[in-house]
């Protein structure tokens, strides 16, 4: 039975595997194993630890899931349970809790073993009611190969002494495997096939366990290839053409610069960035009274500076996005302004550099720029946007001023 309430009775000896198990891993198997039969007990209970005491500042993960990948690495072996104690008990987990309930779970002359990593048992009186504990049950301290027992045993000679024959030394070959090395290699994009069990393997491939945050794949409800044909209808060819280029640019510089995360959203933003440039005018206005987009005296004079600040909103509403970061790219690609996320300036340099445009002056220092300091192509682009609005005698935008002087100022 797979809960907090395992029939104990008809056991004469258990044995304890407590540990983490952040993430459980055939080591843990292969030890709890080579327990069970060196010592003849009738069941291995693994514990999966609530609110370790010794880790209350350590990032661990959620213990559900932690308890989860348990039960799917036991499943097969009948001789194995998961108990639930340690993570329904709230607060700090104390060892000495468990061992006291399990024994008020069991036959009154039960023979307990605790299984853990020797270096956590040679710290044992630090742990909460030591002696006690030492009474109730046998310790298994597990060693990995080449672990220095000898400078330990000198350092332990009180618990060698006192408690001599209740703590057993156990090296298993299999403890070469670690769940620090494996969160590792999840994290470098190794593999991890053979050193956890599958089903433990695919739980942590589903949950996206161990992977750093910026990583992580960005989940859209609709696709790349559906976003792309909505969009198809919506721009003119040449715009179109001009967006894909965008994408290749954007992507481009996200790889440079940023994570995967940072790739995906590139691509999402850069995709997305015109995608209302080409809507009539009269629909532009109207859609930004429904859609209460504020519009200040200059875009209202220059209503090309609509689209960015409608396409953020058409982003989200029609094609279903609703990354803050992506749509702030969207809606500052035209204007810039001041401080802008690694995002937002990828895609205002990417659309102003992307290869299909025309040749013109500044051009080529723009894209030198680019791929120099992200900061100084900002500062490079947004001088010569200014200096074309001017010579056509059309209004600056107060964003577009605000972004210049923090650029100048970087
Ligand atoms: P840990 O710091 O995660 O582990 C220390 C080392 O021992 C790691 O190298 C670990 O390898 C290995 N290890 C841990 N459990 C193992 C096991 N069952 N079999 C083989 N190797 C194992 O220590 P921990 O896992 O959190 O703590 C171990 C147990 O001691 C837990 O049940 C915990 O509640 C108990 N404890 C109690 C107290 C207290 O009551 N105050 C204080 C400390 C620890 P992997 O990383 O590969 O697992």
């Amino acid at each position: 039975m797979r809960s907090g309430i395992i029939n104990l009775q008809n056991c004469h000896s258990i044995a304890i595997m407590g540990g983490t198990f952040d993430p459980i891993h055939n080591g843990h198997l292969v030890t709890a194993e080579a327990v069970r039969h060196r010592f003849k007990v009738d069941k291995v209970i693994f514990m999966p630890t609530g609110n370790p005491a010794h880790k209350t500042n350590k990032k661990v993960t959620h213990h559900e899931h932690r308890y989860l990948m348990t039960v799917l690495a036991t499943m097969r072996n009948e001789d194995f349970d998961v108990s639930r104690i340690e993570i329904d008990r709230p607060g700090i987990t104390y060892t000495i809790d468990t061992i006291e309930e399990l024994k008020r779970q069991c036959r009154p002359d039960v023979r307990l073993y605790f299984i853990t990593g020797a270096d956590a048992i040679h710290q044992i009186f630090t742990w909460k009611d030591p002696e006690k504990l030492l009474t109730l049950c046998d310790f298994v301290a597990v060693t990995r190969p080449g672990y220095k027992k000898n400078t330990l045993f000198e350092e332990i000679g009180e618990i060698q002494e006192k408690f001599a024959s209740r703590i057993h030394y156990m090296e298993v070959p299999a403890l070469a495997i670690s769940s620090s090395d494996i969160r590792k290699r999840i994290q470098n994009n190794a593999p991890i096939k053979y050193l956890v069990p599958q089903a433990v393997e695919d739980y942590i491939q589903k949950f996206e366990l161990y992977v750093d945050e910026m990583e992580k794949e960005v989940k859209f409800v609709l696709s790349i290839d559906t976003m792309k044909e909505k969009l198809q209808s919506a721009l003119s060819i040449k715009r179109y053409i001009h967006t894909m280029a965008v994408i290749d640019e954007a992507i481009k510089l996200a790889e440079i610069y940023g994570s995967q995360q940072d790739r995906q959203k590139a691509e999402v933003a850069a995709l997305l960035h015109d995608c209302a440039k080409n809507y009539p005018e009269d629909l532009k206005l109207r859609l930004c009274k429904e859609y209460h987009i504020d519009l200040d005296d200059i875009m209202k004079a220059q209503t090309d500076l609509i689209h960015p600040f409608l396409g953020a909103e058409i982003a989200k509403r029609e094609y279903l996005v609703d990354d803050e970061e992506i749509l702030g790219a969207i809606r500052y690609h035209t204007t810039g302004k001041a401080n802008m996320t690694l995002l937002e300036k990828i895609i205002f340099i990417a659309d102003f550099i992307e290869p299909s445009r025309d040749s013109f002056e500044g051009l080529d220092e723009a894209r030198r720029l680019a791929y120099l300091d992200l900061d100084m192509a900002m500062r490079y682009i947004l001088e010569q946007t200014i200096a074309f609005v001017k010579k056509r005698d059309l209004q600056l935008h107060s964003l577009s001023v605000e972004a210049l002087d923090y650029y100048k100022s970087k």
